[in-house]
């Protein structure tokens, strides 16, 4: 697998708002982006740390997956999402190696990006998003 780098880290969180103002105060980090994205029933709010963002997301429905995460298991990371080239063939080989995958095949996450998860039972407990920016091509 070609992995450049840890693309961003997802962290879900109760009120978005409060979050950001956190994020900003604290380490003085600047918010560049808010995004609804409806499929997943999230709002995202994302900060660069160098390579690296950190992706905040609130549920907008408690039957959605960051709204039944927080139910489960409160506030906190929630996953960690590589950049790859070749997303296709990295889950092939993903699943090649006995991974079991959430997605076969990618679809679009936030930021234009293509993302797929891997599943946590077969990651020791880490939920992990491969992603591919094909627009960076
Ligand atoms: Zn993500």
């Amino acid at each position: 697998m070609n992995i450049s780098h840890i693309e961003h880290i997802g962290i879900a969180v109760k009120d978005l708002q409060e979050s950001i103002v956190y994020w900003e105060k604290v380490f003085g980090l600047k918010c560049y982006a808010i995004e609804e994205v409806k499929e997943q029933r999230v709002k995202t709010a994302f900060f660069m740390i160098g390579q690296t963002k950190i992706e905040l997301l609130e549920s907008t429905d408690p039957e959605g997956p960051i709204g039944k995460f927080i139910e489960k298991k409160g506030e906190g990371v929630h996953h960690l999402a590589f950049a790859v080239k070749g997303i296709e063939e990295a889950l092939a080989e993903t699943e090649a190696n006995g991974i079991q995958l959430i997605d076969k095949t990618p679809r679009k996450g936030a930021e234009q990006m293509d993302i797929a998860f891997l599943h946590p039972k077969s990651t020791f407990g880490v939920l992990t998003e491969l992603c591919e920016n094909k627009n960076l091509k």
